[in-house]
């Protein structure tokens, strides 16, 4: 029997709980499978070796590890889109499939995160906000540093133009926002990503409908759990991976899981207001085991 971790939706859960306190129901069931693999991890990072903003970034030793960790054979480590590009074809992925991503751009992925991603030979995607790059914010890459990256292999995905709070934006800055950073990217790199991840983590459905509008393939949070296309491809997680939350054991939590697969979940939407959370767990099947199952009421990243 396969002893990994069970744990896509009550990290789903948690992350809920911890923004919001709301009536949800959940009819979950399960239907996952030890050698299924029709799903991946996908690991988020920020900032590297800059170490007076803990909340957002892995300390050296800690990149290291998770590195020296990733290649120890057991492990698959995939470019995101590939991953997506099977999952959405329904074509398999090996056993233990992850994905790196690293969000916002800093100028510690260029010194720090890709020499030594490199020299694994490890790809990875960075999400973009075009804003900062294009005011030339100090501790953020150039795009001159970003097409280095994107001639090495590097895929860039988007994080719109101004990285706001998008579910409290209009639906038409939301807009503006997308093409914006759309046009920004196809001037600069002579692409536009199909690839999206929601800035902070937060959206909602109008939001979601919006990103698939501007032509965007799949949609990428920041609420941990495994990504595999059961409920779509616009709510993929992702687990965040910093100073608090980057010790060996989580990442060991995250790398080596398998998903719970929810066949239904109500609301459907992730902005559920603010009364009497109320979960009802139902499965089809006995579960083989449900090893970890950690509730966090602390967000994880900014
Ligand atoms: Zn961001």
């Amino acid at each position: 029997m396969d002893i990994r971790h069970y744990q896509n939706a009550c990290h789903w859960l948690a992350y809920l709980g911890s923004r919001f306190v709301a009536m949800l129901v959940l009819l979950l069931s399960f239907l996952g499978s030890a050698f299924a693999a029709d799903h991946a991890v996908i690991l988020m990072y920020h900032r590297f070796g800059e170490d007076r903003l803990p909340s957002t970034n892995i300390r050296l030793d800690q990149f290291d590890a998770h590195l020296e960790k990733l290649s120890n054979g057991n492990y698959s480590v995939w470019p995101l889109a590939k991953i997506v590009d099977h999952l959405q074809k329904d074509m398999p992925l090996p056993d233990r499939t992850v994905a790196i991503t690293i969000d916002d751009a800093y100028l510690s992925v260029f010194t720090e995160a890709w020499p030594r991603l490199k020299a694994k030979g490890f790809p990875f995607t960075v999400f973009v906000a075009t804003d900062p790059i294009d005011r030339k914010h100090r501790g953020y890459m150039s795009w001159d540093q970003l097409r280095q990256l994107q001639a090495d292999g590097v895929d860039i995905g988007s994080q719109t133009a101004s990285h706001p709070h998008m579910h409290l934006s209009s639906l038409a800055d939301v807009d503006v926002e997308l093409q914006k950073s759309n046009q920004r990217f196809l001037t600069e790199l002579g692409l536009r990503p199909n690839l999206f991840a929601y800035p902070y983590g937060e959206y909602n459905l109008a939001v979601i409908e919006r990103v698939k509008a501007a032509g965007f393939i799949a949609g990428f949070g920041q609420n941990s759990g495994i990504a595999h296309g059961y409920d779509g491809y616009f709510e993929l997680p992702r687990f965040a991976m910093n100073e608090r939350y980057g010790a060996m054991d989580r990442l060991s939590l995250a790398i080596d899981g398998l998903p719970l697969k929810a066949n239904q979940i109500l609301p459907a939407d992730v902005v559920i207001g603010k009364t009497r959370l109320i979960l009802v767990l139902r499965w089809r099947q006995r579960l083989p085991q449900i090893a970890n199952c950690a509730v966090s009421t602390t967000p994880m990243t900014s």
